[in-house]
């Protein structure tokens, strides 16, 4: 059985954590370095991502994380969590950090004012047995992704819709939030990921 850690400085944090325990993961809430150095895998969830930012710094977790991430621990970041993941972020604060576990541009707030939040039904690479009901709340999308990362969804399903999930090996990142909804296959999707890793 695989110990995946929610990060829980902000966010869906129970949710995600019962998500992962439907699983068949142990889930252990992460908040400071020793319980980071004990799980096999991390979510970083939504929230606000120039906060997570600060908050990872405060809580000395930022350069702990970042090793972690370097060395190749498996980690899905969902919404703000995506924005963590990133090599480049438009629209951010110019004191916002992130990981750059993944080679791509994203656009924070990128589905605009006027769509706050939208939902919709997803077809999603990896996730079988039909499309998954996708919750996006001011959320981020991909303008680009580097060699290496692939793209498993697109908004509206579309060839040239907007990029709202990718994967690079066990490292993974949805602008939508998975833990709303009661479908568990993303989390499920995660768990295998960790344990193949
Ligand atoms: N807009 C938020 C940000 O910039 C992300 C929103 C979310 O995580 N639901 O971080």
């Amino acid at each position: 059985m695989v110990t995946i850690g929610v990060l829980a400085l902000q966010g869906d944090v129970a949710e995600h954590a019962r998500a992962l325990e439907n699983s068949g993961a142990r889930v252990s809430l992460v908040r400071r370095q020793d319980e980071l150095a004990r799980v096999d895998g991390l979510v970083i969830p939504g929230g606000e991502s120039t906060t997570m930012s600060k908050l990872l710094v405060s809580f000395d977790l930022f350069d702990a994380l970042g090793e972690r991430i370097a060395a190749d621990m498996p980690v899905y970041g969902t919404c703000a969590g995506m924005i963590m993941l990133a090599s480049t972020v438009l629209d951010g604060r110019d004191d916002q950090r992130c990981f750059g576990a993944l080679d791509m541009v994203v656009r924070r707030n990128a589905f605009g004012r006027q769509i706050d939040s939208y939902e919709e039904d997803l077809d999603v690479e990896g996730i079988e047995e039909g499309p998954f009901h996708a919750v996006f709340i001011r959320a981020p999308w991909v303008e680009s992704v580097g060699a290496g990362v692939e793209v498993i969804a697109r908004a509206g399903n579309r060839s040239d819709g907007p990029i709202v999930a990718v994967r690079r090996g066990a490292v993974m990142a949805t602008s939508f939030h998975p833990e709303v909804g009661g479908d568990d296959r993303m989390h499920g999707l995660f768990v295998d990921m960790v344990a193949r890793a």
